[in-house]
């Protein structure tokens, strides 16, 4: 009797959080703080651009790239926020959100026997990615540097991995909600130019930077530099399933080839609501980003009230927040009880990988109504071990 299932490649397993503790975030009772998904409704604008769209689209294939509208779209919105000079034509590809974009990027650069550093607590899909393609993620844990890759740890880590492919950014980070300023990634970039590796650079949470102004590393080191973005968080725009990737030409082609492989390309009505967004959407991304701002602030000041030891988050939409004694350190086990006694859900800290056990991460893309809810919940909860 065929046993088909145990010929599948293990390398494609991802680990759920249901893998690791039991939570049904569909039951009413629960305020579903897991979501890492904007709760706002997409802009009015882009879905009207969209339905006249659809009675004079022709809905064929478009450019693997994507159409030239939009490819341009991606080049202005990338100037005029960045001073970035992609050739539209050349260095931009439109990808299935970022999560086709990192797919597609580590596909088209690893060999088997490739190391990739990843800086971790990290987004749960590049290790999968990475073992996919037969290489190795290389972890390097930055919960003993304030969870931030730092010109020392990075040199240490370059050192000891000379051949590595490829370093994985992600700032504003999910789920630390780190980000670095300009200094910082200037000095992380005069390491990196010693070094022929790629530095990707998975910037989804750009548009959601509170306290400084976002600066994208390829500003900084462009020759290296993949950047992957994308229009699911900044425009609440996740089941539109819009991303993009930007490398100097050379590197782009070959990217291009494997996107065309996997995908064909993006769907063209998606594609128009990616153009409207990027052209007339900039208050849109504004208006929303204040009301994240206001979440934060309640939330980080309730986990603070509460004894949680939290790094202000500077960007996204998440709190990484350290379980204060008293509490059971398991954060697998906290999350269980949370989500049973408190009826409040949230992700386990070691979900993100190594550094990120004794962490709790607490989405506030719901709404300011549930984050004052569950912080009423984890009150009584608290009071009650003592
Ligand atoms: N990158 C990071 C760091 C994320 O946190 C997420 C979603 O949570 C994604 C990429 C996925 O983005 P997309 O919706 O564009 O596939």
């Amino acid at each position: 009797m065929a046993n088909l299932e145990s010929r599948m490649n293990p390398a494609a397993v991802q680990i759920k959080p249901q893998d690791i503790f039991l939570c049904n975030t569909q039951d009413p009772r629960i305020v579903n703080l897991t979501v890492g998904e904007p709760s706002f409704s997409t802009p009015e604008h882009i879905r009207t651009a969209v339905q006249q769209a659809l009675d004079e689209m022709p809905m064929r294939y478009t450019n693997p790239q994507g159409d030239a509208r939009l490819t341009e779209a991606i080049a202005n919105y990338l100037q005029q926020k960045y001073n970035l000079n992609y050739d539209p034509e050349t260095e931009i590809i439109s990808t299935i959100g970022v999560t086709e974009g990192a797919y597609t990027t580590l596909r088209a650069i690893l060999c088997p026997g490739d190391e990739v550093i990843l800086p971790t607590p990290c987004f749960t899909i590049y290790d999968p990615d990475i073992r996919l393609n037969k290489a190795q993620p290389v972890i390097m844990d930055t919960s003993k540097t304030a969870f931030k890759v730092t010109p020392a740890s990075l040199e240490k880590m370059l050192v000891e991995h000379p051949q590595a492919k490829a370093i994985i950014f992600n700032y504003p980070n999910n789920p630390t909600g780190v980000t670095y300023d300009r200094a910082e990634l200037t000095a992380l970039a005069d390491i990196l130019r010693q070094y022929d590796i790629f530095v990707i650079s998975d910037e989804i949470y750009s548009e959601l930077v509170y306290d400084q102004k976002h600066v994208s590393f390829a500003e900084i080191l462009p020759e290296q530099t993949i950047l992957l973005n994308g229009l699911s968080k900044s425009y609440s725009m996740t089941g539109w399933r819009l991303g993009y990737i930007c490398a100097p030409q050379k590197i782009a082609k070959h990217i291009l080839d494997v996107h065309e492989l996997v995908t064909t390309s993006i769907p063209a009505p998606a594609q128009v609501a990616a153009v409207e967004a990027l052209t007339h959407g900039q208050d849109d991304s504004k208006a929303m980003k204040a009301q994240y701002q206001e979440r934060r602030d309640v939330l980080y000041q309730g986990l603070l009230d509460l004894g949680f030891e939290i790094a202000k988050p500077q960007g996204a939409f998440y709190i990484f927040a350290k379980i204060p004694a008293g509490l059971n350190q398991d954060d697998i086990q906290l999350a269980q009880e949370l989500s049973d006694q408190a009826k409040v859900a949230l992700l386990p800290g070691t979900y993100f990988g190594a550094g990120g056990q004794g962490y709790l991460r607490l989405s506030y893309a719901s709404s300011l109504e549930q984050i004052k809810l569950a912080l009423e919940r984890l009150k009584t909860f608290i009071d009650h071990q003592k």
